[in-house]
């Protein structure tokens, strides 16, 4: 999940509306007796990289491997628009080809537990209740720019897909999908499924340390003034986010987050690269 604190509230997230007219659409319907993924156009193609330059900034073969992948994950999730917002060729493959960037090594059966990809043109409201020591209950709605449901779909808010930064190591696209991955062992606890038990193992001697520096890190920059880190203070929100919000930082800003963050680099090399 992402929460969403800088837009004005938008309206109550509507019925659904499928709008699937695109080209990918129409193709999957063609070629799924062959069990094919629709070729993505060139010019599509190339206009995405070059609205996502850290996508192409990986090397010939994961570009390729990319485009690949993409025109699978089109050929085998359904999206849908929700409150009206249609959904255009450009905005299925700029969500297509950002979502498999974290699976690129992994492989796409990483997200075989769900299909749908639901996106609202702005910030989503979802209705939250806390109790209070005196044990009153309050009410309230929180902004989502998305949100990952075990074994259910993607939620993604358009403006906030949009508002991506490669400065701020900000991507709700990134963030939403590596939950998914997080998610596959049945919670989002801010360890995906491990290919090792050494990894495993690894993954918890160096995350857990990373995410109570970040902690640290926030809590003196806003009692004392300091500089504020890097990361989203989001991150400071449960280790599940800490992974997610560093994720996003690590795929689109990798200059930035070796200089902050040069163990976690290594460890999600190892993760998510192999290597
Ligand atoms: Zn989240």
């Amino acid at each position: 999940m992402r929460t969403n604190t800088n837009h004005p509230p938008g309206t109550q997230a509507g019925a659904l509306r499928s709008s699937l007219a695109g080209w990918w659409h129409r193709l999957t319907r063609r070629l799924v007796a062959a069990a094919q993924s629709p070729a993505i156009p060139q010019a599509l193609w190339d206009a995405t990289l070059a609205r996502h330059p850290f996508l192409a900034a990986r090397d010939a073969a994961d570009v390729q491997q990319l485009r690949q992948l993409s025109a699978q994950f089109l050929g085998s999730k359904q999206f849908s628009g929700a409150r009206g917002l249609q959904i255009t060729d450009e905005m299925a493959l700029a969500i297509a080809a950002q979502a498999c960037l974290p699976v690129l090594k992994l492989g796409l059966h990483w997200y075989d537990d769900f299909s749908g990809v639901v996106v609202h043109p702005d910030a989503m409201l979802a209705p939250r209740e806390v109790h209070d020591d005196a044990g009153v209950v309050h009410h309230y709605q929180e902004e989502l720019s998305g949100e990952a449901m075990t074994g259910g779909p993607v939620t993604l808010s358009w403006r906030d897909v949009q508002e991506a930064s490669i400065e701020e190591g900000y991507n709700v696209v990134i963030h939403e999908f590596v939950h998914k991955l997080d998610m596959r062992d049945g919670q989002a606890d801010g360890c995906p499924p491990m290919p090792s038990r050494a990894m495993a193992q690894r993954w918890q001697t160096e995350m857990q340390p990373a995410y109570r520096d970040f902690k640290e890190a926030l809590s003196m920059a806003n009692r004392f003034g300091g500089p504020q880190p890097w990361l989203d203070p989001y991150a400071a929100t449960d280790p599940a986010e800490f992974f997610a919000v560093s994720c996003e930082a690590y795929f689109v800003n990798r200059t930035h987050f070796a200089q902050e963050w040069p163990a976690l680099l290594d460890l999600f090399d190892a993760y998510f690269l192999g290597s």
